[in-house]
């Protein structure tokens, strides 16, 4: 497998694709915005103007988009990469979407005889830029074989979740523990500081304590604590609360579908809307903690 082609190139997708061509893969690269495009081929990609140009002749396609309305349009119509596809195409979509978009694909997909892997990831922009993120994947066993050799330029942490659909299965539900996760660390830090405790101290204690958890060591929602969180950057995404608050509603939809009760993701994606309709859309997840201050 040489050539790659990559679709997306947003906050995820770009450093991505920067890795398998720091690997050596030739990779075409596709974005409906063209500023994003630029550094890639900086860095040695083949720019194209469209779905079909970044699929034809090539051996894997990679999506990295918003939503499984996005990876729907990308993939099924007449320039799409089904139907663009050459005979032994292996495709991952790597964007966090639903399960039932995910399993719709996998079929259109079988029926075409293409390959088809869903490959949510999860890490954030460092591991993306770094190749450590955790890739989650569902489809059949000989795909997620033939896609091991990139999956390790991606990430440090590859695991087969089983079945078509699992790995967006896996993703949902390890959101639905972030969301949440991330409201806990904003609570608590809000409450320590109003009790007079100094945050950077409270982070020593609660980091080496049961409280700790990834939201707080990795990507602490208080300034000045971890110089790489968006935190420290103004809340900067990231990864945006628009983007948290779709995985949660995926969460929900996904628990109504199995009648499983989730009563802490409702709470999380209430109070992520009441904070997005604050003008907060486009902040990082992690400030949420201002509606705690
Ligand atoms: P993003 O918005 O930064 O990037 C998405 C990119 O897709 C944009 O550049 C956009 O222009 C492009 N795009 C949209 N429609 C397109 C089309 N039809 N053709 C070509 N390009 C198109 O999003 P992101 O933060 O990179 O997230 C991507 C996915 O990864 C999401 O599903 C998200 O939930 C998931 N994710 C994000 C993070 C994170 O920290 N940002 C972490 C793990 C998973």
């Amino acid at each position: 497998m040489k050539n790659i082609g990559f679709i997306g190139l947003g906050h995820m997708g770009a450093p991505m694709a920067k890795n398998l061509l720091a690997a050596g893969f030739a990779v075409r690269v596709f974005d409906i915005v063209p500023e994003v495009v630029a550094p890639l081929v900086a860095g040695g990609a083949i720019a194209v103007d469209s779905v079909a140009a970044a699929t034809q002749d090539a051996d894997v396609v990679f999506t990295m988009l918003q939503t499984g309305e996005q990876v729907r349009n990308v993939c099924l119509g007449e320039q799409g990469i089904f139907a663009n596809a050459k005979k032994s195409l292996l495709y991952i979509d790597c964007s966090s979407i639903d399960i039932t978009v995910a399993h719709e694909l996998h079929a259109y997909a079988h029926e075409k005889n293409i390959a088809m892997l869903d490959a949510p990831v999860s890490g954030g922009v460092s591991s993306a830029a770094a190749g450590t993120l955790t890739i989650m994947v569902g489809g059949r066993a000989a795909d997620f074989q033939r896609a091991q050799n990139l999956f390790e330029k991606l990430g440090k942490k590859i695991i087969h979740a089983g079945a078509p659909g699992n790995g967006q299965a896996a993703k949902i539900c390890n959101n639905l523990i972030l969301g949440i996760s991330m409201l806990a660390v904003s609570e608590g830090f809000s409450l320590a500081e109003k009790l007079g405790l100094d945050a950077k101290v409270f982070f020593d204690i609660s980091n080496n304590a049961s409280g700790q958890c990834w939201a707080m060591t990795n990507y602490c929602p208080v300034p000045g604590i971890l110089p790489h969180a968006p935190a420290s950057h103004d809340y900067q995404p990231g990864f945006t609360s628009h983007m948290m608050l779709k995985d949660l509603k995926l969460a929900q939809t996904a628990a109504a579908s199995v009648n499983a009760a989730a009563p802490m993701g409702t709470q999380a994606a209430a109070l992520y809307t009441q904070f997005i309709n604050q003008g907060n859309a486009g902040v990082d997840f992690s400030g949420i903690i201002k509606l705690f201050q």
